[in-house]
């Protein structure tokens, strides 16, 4: 394994406008992301100062990021007061719980330029690292907070073989849990659908199943994004380590595959009471700068 480069920079901006379905704002505490999954469509977007580096392998550490957010947060307080405050989301092209947060602590320390700022919009965080739990303390103290999870299986060995360096999902249940004990609202992400391994109504059935044990009242859905520089990049290395889950990959790339899979979902979700993020079964099949991570 490559040993990541870690680089401390100063931003100009971190309070950022979203294009993205359901969040007005987007804070990046981060620049690249070192869990290094292989679907990851950030892995495309946000490299713009790294083109020849290999996803995973870097990170760039907004090290002022919490002072620019102070500062961006009072220029905009009377504009933002007016319109409500927005929802704001936490990350869209990085992991804001990535390993390095437990020694620099960025997106605590945003959480906590929030929570001092009075923020009365949603905030919601998403993430694949129990991290998150060591905030508990400041999460608590937002006015209107969720936390996500990125749960594409329940099983270990798929999280590890798919989402290389990002804690294994049963960790991911488990911090979920540990959220909704502590009264934090949480949601689900079950993004990308994963081909072979997400498909049909017992794997999804029992998903939500054990996604509500663990208090989730919210799941969102998206299908794989299979544009060409994803699937590049998610081919190679599935040619290398599973080439027989190639077929599989390449069918599901079908609207006639996608019309299956949503009729399955919304048929498990039924008479669940769960809510499901925007309604319906999210699809971004073009790489968009704007395009949310999750
Ligand atoms: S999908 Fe999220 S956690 Fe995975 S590499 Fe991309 S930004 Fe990081």
């Amino acid at each position: 394994m490559i040993k990541p480069k870690i680089t401390e920079i100063q931003a100009k901006s971190v309070f950022t406008k979203s294009g993205l379905p359901g969040s007005d704002w987007v804070i990046n505490p981060y620049n690249g992301c070192l869990f290094g999954c292989m679907y990851c469509y950030a892995a495309q977007i946000a490299r713009w100062k790294h083109p020849d580096e290999q996803w995973g392998s870097y990170l760039d550490v907004k090290v002022n990021a919490p002072q620019v957010l102070k500062q961006e947060l009072s220029k905009l307080s009377r504009k933002l007061k007016t319109k409500n405050f927005g929802s704001v989301f936490f990350s869209s092209v990085t992991d804001p719980y990535v390993g390095l947060e437990a020694k620099y602590k960025l997106t605590r320390k945003c959480l906590q330029v929030l929570a001092d700022f009075g923020y009365e919009g949603s905030v919601s965080v998403q993430t694949k690292s129990p991290l998150i739990t060591q905030d508990i303390d400041i999460l608590k103290k937002l006015k209107n907070v969720t936390v996500g999870f990125t749960v594409t299986t329940l099983d270990d060995k798929v999280s590890r073989f798919l989402e290389v360096m990002a804690p294994r999902v049963s960790q991911r249940i488990e911090a979920l849990n540990q959220l909704h004990q502590a009264g934090i609202a949480t949601y689900a992400f079950v993004g990308p659908l994963l081909p072979h391994f997400m498909n049909n109504p017992q794997t999804i059935n029992k998903l939500l199943d054990k996604l509500q044990m663990v208090g989730v009242k919210e799941v969102w859905f998206e299908h794989i994004n299979l544009s060409s520089k994803i699937k590049a990049r998610l081919f190679e290395y599935l040619q290398k380590e599973a080439p027989h889950l190639i077929n599989d990959f390449e069918k599901a790339d079908t609207q006639e595959y996608r019309d299956k899979l949503d009729s399955i979902i919304y048929k498990a979700m039924k008479g669940r009471g769960l809510k499901m993020g925007l309604g319906k079964v999210i699809y971004h099949h073009s790489l968009s700068k704007k395009a949310r991570k999750r």
